[in-house]
């Protein structure tokens, strides 16, 4: 296997394939990292909290199913096998009226855009397919496909550009919640993307003015006018005080196992893509996104979603180093390079 710069092998977490390169990590005698030796007792607790996080989100389903004049919930949708099964499940489980909502970032890979339609097709589900134009993405992926804009934190977890599209993503489902009055946002984040705790977790006015204000703050001063638009209106923080929803995001606490989630999917008539990385099942950007980050940090920017995965067991050590130890796919990172005329 080829690893992402031939020639250097970094070294890795015995546990959970972190490499040397991450920032701040220090290794024990037996080559564990420091995130493994933290997380143990975590870990044991997260484990024994999900039957307890099942029942929160029956109880909050409850109490606001059928109470809102059009959608129970709304879901940050991506046609990818997490967001795919999180909806399925929301869907099927609790008999949501859900609205789907999915950024058609000018990269959505063919064989996804057809799984978007046939899988909310199958649920009975609506969908919206919300797409900025092109000028705008183009500007936003080239900025940030040349410069990290973000914090240090930030880049730990993912790289500029799927973070700028992604920030992009929580602030429609946002917005989209509190101007149709609906009480839940619905992510697919994988069980090591994000954690337990923040799985079902209500919002409110000023943290999320905050985030959005730290995240416009990013951007250089031309992008961040052009993009003012697609954020939370200071005034909603007003006008909507009082139906901040609730985000959740049930993968962290329902059974995470990914070879079960694509055969489940594919009985249902969702298409692996073949079009596309390792770690998407969905983006044509992300490849190129991929190489940009480890170019500039010398680490795989979802290192970290994997290596949380590794340690907690749900996924294998060697499908992780698979996952994060190869190449990028050449002929994607040219694609995406050249429609971004870099
Ligand atoms: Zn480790």
């Amino acid at each position: 296997m080829e690893t992402f710069q031939p020639g250097i092998q970094p070294k890795l977490c015995q546990r959970c394939i972190l490499p040397d390169t991450f920032p701040g990590i220090k290794f024990d005698a037996n080559g564990i990292c420091n995130h493994c030796l933290r997380e143990e007792s975590a870990i044991a607790r997260a484990t024994s909290k999900k039957a307890e996080y099942r029942s929160r989100l029956d109880n909050l389903i409850k109490e606001c199913k059928g109470k809102a004049p059009a959608y129970d919930a709304v879901m940050a949708y991506s046609g990818g096998k997490d967001s795919s099964y999180t909806l399925k499940l929301l869907k099927e489980r609790y008999k949501l009226r859900i609205l789907s909502l999915t950024l058609d970032n000018h990269f959505i890979s063919p064989v996804s855009l057809e799984n978007i339609k046939r899988i909310t097709d199958n649920l009975q589900c609506d969908n919206i397919m919300f797409r900025p134009p092109w000028d705008l993405v183009k500007t936003v992926f080239v900025q940030t496909a040349q410069e990290d804009v973000f914090s240090p934190t930030t880049l730990l977890r993912a790289s500029s550009i799927c973070t700028a599209c992604i920030g992009l993503v929580k602030a429609l489902v946002l917005k989209t919640a509190l101007e149709m009055s609906i009480p839940l946002v619905a992510f697919g984040w994988s069980p090591g993307q994000a954690p337990i705790q923040a799985a079902i977790m209500k919002t409110n006015p000023g943290l999320t003015r905050q985030s959005q204000s730290a995240l416009k703050k990013a951007f250089p001063g031309d992008i961040r006018a052009q993009m003012d638009g697609y954020f939370v209106p200071d005034i909603y923080y007003e006008m909507y005080n009082d139906r901040f929803p609730c985000n959740i995001h049930p993968l962290a606490f329902f059974d995470y196992n990914e070879a079960k989630i694509m055969q489940e999917l594919r009985d249902f008539g969702w298409q692996a893509p073949s079009d596309t990385d390792t770690n998407s099942s969905n983006c044509l950007l992300n490849a190129f996104a991929n190489q940009c980050h480890l170019r500039r940090h010398g680490f795989h920017p979802y290192v970290w979603e994997i290596a949380n995965m590794v340690r907690q067991k749900v996924m294998d050590r060697d499908e992780g180093i698979e996952k994060i130890y190869t190449e990028q796919n050449r002929k994607m990172v040219e694609y995406a390079k050249e429609k971004l005329g870099l």
